[in-house]
Order: C-alpha cells, then sequence, then structure tokens
C-alpha cells in the first residue's frame, strides 16, 4: 500500500472517531438505494429525492444563468456564523491533518499519478497553517495558470481563474507556471518539465474512432456482457468483408432484420462525413486513390426521444490520474436535440441529417435550432434538466445514471491500457516532466429502453461558452451561451480546484459492490479549504473512481498485459517490442518449450506484427504494438490453457507472468507498475490460477478473430422497458 493510501485511510479513521460522516465507505449499495442526503451545509442544499422533485426545486445552483451568478446566489451568502464556525473548525482540523499527513512531498519521491518532484515541498504554494480551526500562517500564493494555448476554451477558463482567484499568464511565462492548460493535446507546449497539464500523451490518438474501437472490442473479447454499451462496429477498410458477410449471413437467417449502420470517418468530428447506410454497398471506402479510414457501426434504431426528437447527453469526465487512477464526473452535463421529429431510419429519411445526428454543429444551421436563455427548452438543454423531466415521468433516473458510471469507467479502463504505453513514452519514470489530467467530453445515447450507449469520447470537447448567431442576414456574432457557460465553467473551476496543487491529496475510499450509489442531481457535501468554503460551490464533479473500484477492478486484465509490455519495452521513448524483444519476454516468462520452440515465437510475432503493421493507419514504426502484444498474450493463453474461457486463460496467464518476473508477496499493488515515475516494478497478481504444466501446442488461430466470430450475432440485448416514456 503506497504512502498516499495509508495516509488517507489514518485521516479518515480520525475523522470517523471524531463522529464526521464522511459519506463514501459506508454507503449501503442495494439496488435501487433511496435518494441519498446530503448534510445540509451552509452552501450545500439538501438533496431532494430525483423521483418526486419537480422544477422548482432543482438546486439553484443549477437556476444560475449569469456570469458570476453563482457567487450572488443567496444559499451560498446566507450563513450563519455558528455554522461558519462549525465548518471553519472542521475544515481546519482537516487541514491540519492534510499537512502533517500528506502535504509535504519528500525529494525525489514519485507522486501518485506518476510525477516526479524534485522539491522538498511543493513550492506551488506557501503554507498555510491552521491550528484549531485558526489561521496563523502566511497567505497562500495563487496558484499560477499558463493559458496561452487554451484556445476556444480560454473564456471559460479565464472565468474559473478569476474566481478562484488565481493568476493566469496568458502569453505564458518564462518561470514555470504550476498548470499549463492547453487548447487541443499534450504536446501543445513542447519542453514542460514540472507542473501539470491538463492533457495526456496519447489521448487524441487513443479516442480516434478507431483505436477506440478496437480498445473497446478488446474488452468485448473478454468480458462480452459488461461492454455491451457500446454498439458493434468494423474497423473500415481492413473489415469490409468480415462485415458484409457477416451482414449478408444475419439477413439470410431473418429475413425481417434489416438492420441499419453509420459510417464515421475515423479523425472526423462534429458529424463530418458521417452517414447512414442500410447495405454494406452503399459503402464508400475509396476517397480519390486513397482507402477511407473509419468505422461501420450499428445505428441504435430505438433512440429515447423527448419532445419527439433525438438527442445525446454530453457528460464531462476528469482523468485526475492514471496511477493510479482517479476518474470524476460532473453532475451536470448538457443534451444536444436534433432539430427535426425522429422517425426510425427507411431508405428515404437516411439522409436527413436533422433527424439522426445530434450534433450542435449542425443542428445549429438548422431553422428550427432553439437558442434558449432557458436551461430545459430549446435545442441544447442541461442533463438534468432532462433527468428531471424524466424523473416526473417516472422514470428510474437514479438506475439510468448508475448506468452511466459504469459505462464512463468501464470505457475508461479500456482506454487506459495504451494511454499508460503514450505516457512512459513521452514521460519515461524517473524523468523530469509534468503530471497530466485530462477532462473528456463521453457522447452517450440513451435507447427507448433507457440502457445507456456509448457513441464515441472527445478527448477535446468544447468548452466554448458563447455560440454564434446571424445578427443580420449573413451578419455572425458570438453571443453568450447561459446553458453553456453553467456547465462548462463549473466543470473548468472544479478541475482546477482538484488539482490545485496546493490542495490536500484526495481521499480514497471506496464503495461495497452493487448499484452505484451516486445521485445526479443533489449537491453533496466535499471538501473544500477554508477559503473555498466560504466563497465556492460545492464541488460539481464527483469521484467515482477508486470509490468504486470493487465492482470493476476485475476488468483491469488488459492493463496488466499493457503493464508486461512495457516492462519488455526497453528503449525510453519506445512504443513497439521488437522480435529480440518478444524473445526475451518469451524466454523470462518461460513460455517456450518442446512444443513451442523459440522459433515458433518468431514465426508468431512476424504472423502477428505483419498484420497490424498493415492495418494501422498511422505506422511509422516497425515493431509489434501493445494491441498485438494483447492479441499475441491472448494467443499464447490459449495454448497453455486451452479448456478455460479466455478471460480465465487471460488471467492465469498473467499469473504466470508475474510470478517469473518478481516472486514478490502478493499482497503488494501490481498496478505500481507503469505510470509512476519510479522504475516499474512487477508483483504478482492474487487471481488464484496456478499455470498448469500443459504444453503449448501448434498454433491455432488467433483468440481475438475466434472470439469476434463468435459475437457474430450477438446484439446489443435490450434492458426491459423501465417506465413508459415518450416515443
Ligand atoms: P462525431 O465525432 O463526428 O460527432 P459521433 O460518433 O459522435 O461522431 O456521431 C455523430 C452523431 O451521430 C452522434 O451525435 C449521434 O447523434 C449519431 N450517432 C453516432 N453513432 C450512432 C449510433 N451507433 N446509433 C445512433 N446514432 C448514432
Amino acid at each position: 500500500m503506497s504512502d498516499h493510501y495509508v495516509k488517507a485511510k489514518v485521516q479518515l479513521e480520525q475523522m470517523k472517531n471524531l463522529g464526521q460522516d464522511h459519506g463514501d465507505g459506508d454507503q449501503e449499495l442495494v439496488s435501487p438505494p433511496s435518494p441519498s442526503v446530503s448534510p445540509s451545509t451552509p452552501n450545500t442544499p439538501t438533496s431532494t429525492d430525483p423521483s418526486i422533485t419537480t422544477s422548482s426545486t432543482i438546486p439553484s445552483k443549477y437556476r444560475g444563468r449569469s456570469r458570476g451568478k453563482l457567487f450572488k446566489d443567496n444559499t451560498l451568502t446566507h450563513i450563519s456564523a455558528a455554522n461558519a464556525e462549525r465548518n471553519l473548525n472542521q475544515l481546519g482540523y482537516e487541514l491540519t491533518l492534510n499537512i502533517k499527513g500528506t502535504g509535504k512531498i519528500l525529494e525525489g519521491k514519485s507522486e501518485p499519478n506518476g510525477n516526479y518532484v524534485k522539491s522538498g515541498v511543493s513550492k506551488s504554494f506557501q503554507e498555510t497553517r491552521f491550528e484549531d480551526g485558526v489561521k496563523t500562517g502566511r497567505k497562500r500564493r495563487p496558484v499560477t495558470v499558463d493559458t496561452s494555448k487554451a484556445k476556444t476554451s480560454l473564456e471559460a477558463l479565464k472565468i474559473s481563474i478569476k474566481q478562484l482567484k488565481w493568476k493566469e499568464f496568458p502569453l505564458g511565462r518564462r518561470a514555470a507556471c504550476d498548470i499549463y492548460w492547453h487548447g487541443v493535446s499534450f504536446h501543445d507546449n513542447e519542453n514542460i518539465v514540472s507542473g501539470q497539464v491538463n492533457k495526456f500523451p496519447g489521448m487524441v490518438e487513443m479516442l480516434r474512432k478507431i483505436n477506440m474501437s478496437r480498445a473497446v472490442r478488446t474488452m468485448q473479447d473478454i468480458f462480452p456482457e459488461e461492454y455491451d454499451f457500446y454498439p458493434r462496429s468494423w474497423i473500415l477498410p481492413d473489415e469490409y468483408q468480415q462485415f458484409s458477410t457477416q451482414i449478408r449471413m444475419v439477413k439470410e437467417n431473418d429475413s425481417t432484420v434489416n438492420p441499419t449502420f453509420i459510417v464515421k470517418p475515423d479523425g472526423g468530428s462534429q458529424g463530418d462525413g458521417i452517414y447512414l447506410i442500410r447495405d454494406p454497398s452503399d459503402l464508400k471506402l475509396v476517397s480519390g486513390s486513397h482507402a477511407k479510414q473509419g468505422v461501420v457501426q450499428e445505428y441504435i434504431q430505438k433512440p429515447l426521444l423527448i419532445d419527439k426528437l433525438k438527442f445525446d447527453i454530453r457528460l464531462y469526465v476528469l482523468i485526475k490520474s492514471l496511477e493510479p487512477l482517479e476518474i470524476y464526473i460532473a453532475k451536470e452535463g448538457l443534451t444536444r436535440f436534433c432539430t427535426e421529429p425522429y422517425q426510425e431510419p427507411s431508405q428515404k429519411n437516411l439522409s436527413h441529417v436533422f433527424m439522426h445526428l445530434t450534433n450542435y454543429s449542425l443542428n445549429v444551421h438548422s431553422e428550427n435550432f432553439v437558442h434558449s436563455d432557458s436551461q430545459n427548452t430549446g435545442s441544447k438543454r442541461t442533463l438534468s434538466s432532462v433527468l428531471y423531466r424524466l424523473a416526473a415521468k417516472g422514470v428510474d433516473i437514479k438506475r439510468v445514471w448508475s448506468d452511466i458510471i459504469a459505462l464512463v469507467i468501464k470505457t475508461t479502463i479500456a482506454v487506459v491500457p495504451e494511454l499508460k504505453v503514450y505516457y512512459q513514452a513521452d514521460i519515461p519514470p524517473g524523468k523530469p516532466g509534468p503530471t497530466c489530467f485530462q477532462i473528456l467530453g463521453f457522447d452517450i445515447l440513451l435507447m427507448k429502453n433507457l440502457k445507456p450507449v456509448l457513441l464515441e469520447v472527445n478527448s477535446n470537447p468544447s468548452m466554448r461558452i458563447e455560440h454564434e448567431q446571424e445578427m443580420t442576414p449573413g451578419v455572425f456574432e458570438y453571443v453568450p451561451s447561459p446553458v453553456d457557460e453553467e456547465v462548462k465553467v463549473g466543470v473548468i473551476r472544479d478541475t482546477l480546484r482538484l488539482m490545485d496543487p496546493g490542495q490536500k491529496k484526495t481521499t480514497i475510499s471506496q464503495s461495497k459492490p452493487g448499484v452505484l450509489d451516486v445521485t445526479p442531481l443533489d449537491a453533496e457535501s466535499q471538501e473544500k479549504s477554508p477559503e473555498e468554503s466560504v466563497a465556492l460551490p460545492s464541488l460539481c464533479l464527483k469521484q467515482v473512481y477508486p470509490k468504486y473500484a470493487k465492482q470493476f477492478n476485475h476488468l483491469r486484465l488488459v492493463e496488466r498485459i499493457s503493464s508486461l509490455f512495457i516492462r519488455f519495452l526497453g528503449v525510453k521513448g519506445n512504443m513497439r517490442l521488437g522480435p529480440t524483444a518478444f524473445r526475451t519476454f518469451i524466454r523470462t516468462c518461460k513460455l517456450s518449450n518442446t512444443n513451442f520452440t523459440m522459433a515458433s515465437v518468431d514465426i508468431l510475432y512476424i504472423d502477428i506484427t505483419r498484420r497490424w503493421s498493415g492495418a494501422a493507419a498511422d505506422v511509422r514504426e516497425a515493431g509489434m504494438g501493445l494491441q498485438a502484444f494483447v492479441e499475441a498474450f491472448f494467443n499464447l493463453a490459449g495454448r497453455r490453457f486451452k479448456s478455460l474461457p479466455l478471460k480465465e486463460q487471460a488471467a492465469a496467464m498473467l499469473d504466470l507472468c508475474e510470478a517469473q518476473l518478481d516472486p514478490q508477496p502478493a499482497s503488494e499493488d501490481r498496478r505500481s507498475l507503469s505510470c509512476g515515475r519510479a522504475p516499474p516494478r512487477t508483483v504478482r497478481s492474487q487471481t488464484g490460477y496456478l499455470a498448469n504444466n500443459t504444453h503449448i501446442n501448434s498454433p491455432t488461430p488467433t483468440r481475438r478473430a475466434s472470439s469476434q466470430d463468435q459475437r457474430l450475432h450477438h446484439r446489443l440485448k435490450p434492458h426491459p422497458l423501465r417506465s413508459n416514456v415518450e416515443n
């Protein structure tokens, strides 16, 4: 257990002894839980039962519209002196613990999210001491933020920095800043060696449609039921044959089935280049002399409708750290509505983008688009307004929200293994560099049966808080968009608060398995510094991982494979395994024998690498990437543990390899492997499978291909309709 965890645990114990209900660890997660009631603090209105709530009971923080409204809100300023004093005492106590326990970072120590801190104490702030709740120390130096590369996030970022009373450097700064806010990618500013950057290396690449589909598919191969929230997808052009054969077979088997598919270009966004088809022959596979890269995906034909319109949810998710994995979800999001009433796809309406695509960037050009200052009307609404509306119709929105959280955690778990490969290549362990965090935009569709479906994840979600409006014909102006501002400023400001270098480390607590007991619309009591407790609303970002780790940790198998992969990469900055390194892996893990000679190992390497090199869009280096290695790993596991299902094969193989690599006590944290800035160590897992002595036989077809074929006719299983909703 790392220091961080030990300190957090001690802190939690002490708080419990003082009779403070932290509200995380002791929740009863039985399905479905009664709505949680947050302790009523001056600035955290008591939560209400969402199923009986009407719009008038929406916490006022969701109602504020104009800039700076949160500070003027009565609920925030009417604090009784007694309450304020009590809060300050409590918070002062927490902060003292924090400074004693977690505030100082010793020289050369690696931080939990991978940073390597050189100085004795985090120098980003001057320590403020509290004794018995009384402020005795110097004033904190404001946190510095380089906003020179913020691009379209700039406006929301400026407001956030102002609210926090931090210091903005709009033109950059010669000295290091605490936080660098990038508009596009990790590499917007080069040569950052300290502080924190709001992008992870490789996130843009990882979330492109092809990579994302592959990563989720790997998880679908191992955990088909857990990952049934992502529509069946085929990679173009590589899997065109597979796609057309499968569709032909489906139609031959049942002539009443007439599925529709949506085709998406790989690097596309905002609906660009997207079209619907009903027959594989309608695919446009080439552009000029180039094969078009993209995905073709099962089209969800029965979405949930409101006002007869299709809509999707934009949810903001903060990846606070990769190691340990920390995920936060914004309790408020946006919903984007189509502008033409929905009809199930037919040959006639396939090209009606205002009916089928929810992209704001497309629908804003429809004459039906409604810009509204209200959050619960118009073509862009807050998520809470939609959830209240559904709750009023009897929908179990707690269940919906719980499913959405599970989708977010599972999707993140699917992309983390490859992100770790990118991370170690850009910021190798032991070298100075920044730490990273990132706000992602999850696009989620609710099916008619209320099951959430993942459409895509945006590495660079729009943080614009104004929209273009045609003032007079042909003359456009940017005008403030209250709905965007309400949601996005909150997300950016609270991300900054969570990343505050002077803030105590997050207390990590885990819940019991069951339904995820998070209410989307409540205002929960959150930890805040004394300064913040007076001025700022409670955090709109809610930790979901590691809070719900117990329910999801079993899914982190590929991450363990990725740790093996990283261990054998060797050269710093490398992302691909050469043939020698692959041989070393086989030898070290003792995976070859008389039935599976090193010559067979070489053949396996060449076979898989060649196939994946042909498949990848932008392969510039030779060698075996992570996805290819995962396939090789499954292949090896399939030979050795023939009789087991894939997930157990993989787990058993991991146990075998990890035992060979690092015969350390099983209690050690295996996840300290890859993203820490200290040299990687492998630790044995606890899955309990013993390697049997089954000899490796002659090559079998690759596991990935066969398991995919098994899923050929597997459709997204509709959940029972939970309520009577409009469609
Ligand atoms: P882009 O990055 O170009 O916005 P998306 O994957 O988000 O691409 O798709 C654009 C829109 O198409 C979505 O907002 C959604 O309305 C619709 N859409 C995408 N995938 C599906 C699907 N599988 N089923 C139904 N509608 C979809």
